[in-house]
């Protein structure tokens, strides 16, 4: 007897790698830094807004998500039409390829970077095209432009960069939007658009609205720290946005999360303190890391990149030491959090007990 044979493509998926959590230690709190989760407890009256949905678990959840698309369209000032909503922006990159690339198609991205677009990739039956970063950790958006050929479908520029934080500029993206041709589609993936402060930032929304072929990606994951809940959403071309939702899994936002993403922008003004309090503790930490002789990539999401090299998985063990959990990748850095006072202080800490420049 023959069993039933997966895709070719499904064997060779690679195996998402997720943040471990705290291991405890006497006498010491630990934190987990290792997934770039917001330390902060949910925004006011969004536990009691998703308790009030969860009363209903019986009905099917508005398969229209008319009440949220609404919220944004108004937050965000474009029609619905623009807008596509997933659960979380991991499955709105698995929806975009679904829907522009055909088997054998290539995706052109940045690497090392979000370990979700091989996934997506490869799933779909798609070729991944990886250029390597420059070696400060920012996109090498010529190199990328370069890698295009007839079979390149989509292009995906994740700014701020998970894991090395580093963001391209305005000018930069103009530049290289210039470049791509205008059947491909360009995915700028913001999952950390809240917390970027630098000259010439990247205007998403506008950008999306001044070309045919460029799509916003965004997510309540991480400023709004509803990762939990899964709800991510793009701004893009209504063709694009049409397309999302026609592959969409029906019902796929349940209701409790709706109704905790409509209440989390609602509570905007507490939003925005809070990710200007993280903001601030990112820079104490990078300024701090500069006193112990570690210079960081320009950090510009709520993370920062110890490029550590061959040297990554002694270093999240010396992390482990301290009570912090980063996320080692192998033979490359770690990518670690910004979370509590008291867990960034450690981070410092970790640079100056296990020097990496010197
Ligand atoms: C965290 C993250 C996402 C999204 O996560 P969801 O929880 O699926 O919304 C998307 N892109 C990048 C680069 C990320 O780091």
């Amino acid at each position: 007897m023959t069993s039933p044979r997966p895709r070719d493509c499904v064997s060779q998926i690679p195996a998402y790698v997720a943040g471990r959590p705290p291991q405890p230690r006497d006498g010491m709190t630990t934190y987990k830094l290792s997934s770039n989760e917001n330390p902060y407890p949910p925004l006011p009256g969004v536990v009691e807004a998703a308790n009030r949905a969860a009363e209903q678990m019986n009905r099917y959840p508005d398969m229209g998500n008319t009440a949220l698309y609404e919220a944004l369209s108004d937050r965000l000032g474009v029609g619905v039409d623009h807008l596509a909503l997933a659960t979380g922006s991991v499955g709105l990159i698995y929806q975009l390829v679904q829907a522009f690339c055909e088997p054998g198609d290539e995706v052109v991205y940045a690497w090392r970077s979000f370990e979700a677009y091989p996934i997506a990739v490869t799933a779909s039956g798609a070729r991944n095209v990886q250029v390597a970063l420059l070696p400060d950790g920012r996109h090498d958006l010529e190199a990328m432009s370069a890698a295009v050929t007839d079979r390149t479908r989509i292009v995906m520029v994740c700014t701020p960069n998970n894991p090395t934080g580093s963001s391209v500029t305005q000018t930069e993206l103009d530049a290289f939007l210039a470049e791509i041709p205008e059947h491909v589609l360009v995915i700028v993936d913001e999952a950390y658009v809240e917390f970027v402060r630098m000259g010439d930032a990247v205007d998403g929304v506008a950008t999306v609205l001044a070309h045919d072929n460029v799509v916003s990606t965004r997510t309540f994951s991480k400023a709004y720290g509803l990762a939990g809940f899964r709800v991510g959403y793009a701004v893009g071309p209504t063709s694009v946005a049409t397309a999302l939702r026609a592959v969409s899994l029906p019902f796929g936002i349940s209701s409790v999360a709706q109704a905790a993403a409509l209440a989390s922008l609602r509570a905007e003004s507490e939003l925005l303190a809070r990710v200007e309090a993280l903001v601030a503790e990112r820079d104490r930490v990078v300024q701090g890391l500069a006193g112990a002789g570690l210079t960081v990539p320009d950090a510009q999401g709520n993370f920062v990149w110890f490029a550590a090299g061959d040297r990554t998985t002694e270093l999240a063990t010396a992390a482990d030491e301290l009570g912090i959990v980063v996320r080692p990748f192998a033979g490359d850095g770690a990518r670690i959090s910004i979370g509590e006072p008291e867990a960034n202080d450690r981070i410092v800490e970790l640079a100056r007990c296990f020097p990496l420049d010197r």
